[in-house]
């Protein structure tokens, strides 16, 4: 049986970000920069990973609070071994209607036949450039654009709903935002910007490299005119716009300079089992460790509903009160995008 529960700003849970590992095959600066995530960077031990079983369960209690969508994410989601074989799993949940992964798609050319044979919905590749130099810089191990291209190809082969999310910052690939546009135009594939966002403490960031939401639809009307859309549900997070000369979507994802707190109804769990409310939390509750001192199903229910009936987070609206830095938030590789 569901049972529907709501937060202290009566928003709802439906959708769980679970982060599968935190290790990556990028060093994006605004991510994962180089200087800190270097060789010898202590990533988590392998046992230190939730286990299949251990999400199965999770998801499983999950869904009894209404919670229907599930994304898998990480670090580089696909670096988890046999991730295929966790999507088959979660698939069999009741309640669960929509599994989507978010990956950088270089290992995709490989697995994308396999994930939607598991049960994989829909996939957001993140892309951040379509000119190699730029791209190269920004995923920080100087990658073309080729491999990822393919990934993309092999999962619109595959059958899988795909869009693609490019994080603008200023200084970094503002002038990838009309090349982007479009390439993407001419696949039909829906391409969505991110306002560069201060997740973690090791990002730099400041207001300043933020391109915001009215500037980058405003660079691309200017070339080809685009007309608003209306949102498809409820916490839908991009603002969507159609081509007026095409039925190809673009959407923006406005979090810092129009925070979409009030419809936030995601929820957000670690590799290592801590759940989190917020994209920009400090602290995160530790559902591990009551997994391996096996408590049980009822136990755990009670401590969720405890946590999200007490949840006031929103962050990115009260974001100028932190006066910028809060200094010991989860970084974005831990949490999961
Ligand atoms: N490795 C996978 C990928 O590249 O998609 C999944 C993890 S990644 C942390 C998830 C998403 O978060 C990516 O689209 C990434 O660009 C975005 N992201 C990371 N740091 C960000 C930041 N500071 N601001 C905005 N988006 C960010």
């Amino acid at each position: 049986m569901t049972t529907y529960i709501l937060d202290q700003k009566d928003r709802p849970m439906r959708d769980l970000r679970i982060s599968v590992i935190d290790r990556c095959n990028f060093r994006c600066s605004y991510c994962m920069p180089a200087e800190v995530f270097g060789d010898d960077y202590a990533f988590m031990p392998e046992d230190q990973l939730l286990s299949f079983d251990e999400i199965v369960r999770l998801v499983e209690i999950f869904a009894r609070f209404g919670v229907e969508k599930i994304r898998l994410t990480g670090g580089e989601p696909l670096m988890r071994k046999n991730l295929h074989d966790l999507i088959a799993r979660i698939k069999e949940v009741d309640g669960i209607t929509d599994i989507a992964l978010t990956t950088n798609a270089v290992f995709l050319v490989r697995q994308a036949a396999n994930l939607k044979a598991a049960g994989l919905d829909r996939v957001n590749i993140s892309l951040d450039a379509i000119e190699d130099e730029v791209f190269q810089q920004t995923n920080g191990r100087g990658i073309k654009t080729k491999p990822v291209l393919k990934g993309i190809e092999a999962a619109r082969d595959a059958g899988l709903e795909i869009k693609v999310n490019m994080v603008v910052k200023r200084g970094m690939n503002e002038s990838q935002i009309v090349p982007m546009a479009r390439y993407f135009k001419e696949t039909g594939d829906t391409l969505r910007f991110i306002e560069f966002m201060d997740v973690g403490n090791h990002n730099g960031w400041n207001m300043d490299e933020v391109v915001s939401k009215k500037e980058i639809i405003e660079l691309i009307d200017a070339e080809m005119s685009l007309v608003p859309l209306a949102p498809n549900y409820f916490g839908e997070v991009a603002d969507r716009f159609r081509y007026k000369d095409s039925n190809a979507e673009i959407g923006v994802i406005s979090s810092v300079t129009e925070a979409f707190c009030s419809s936030c109804t995601r929820v957000r769990l670690s590799a290592d089992g801590k759940l989190f409310t917020c994209l920009f939390a400090t602290h995160g509750y530790d559902l591990k460790e009551m997994l391996s001192e096996n408590q049980s199903d009822q136990d755990i229910t009670a401590y969720l509903y405890e946590i999200w009936t007490g949840r006031k987070d929103q962050y990115s609206v009260d974001r100028a009160k932190y006066n910028k830095k809060r200094g010991d938030k989860i970084e974005m590789s831990y949490i999961g995008g």
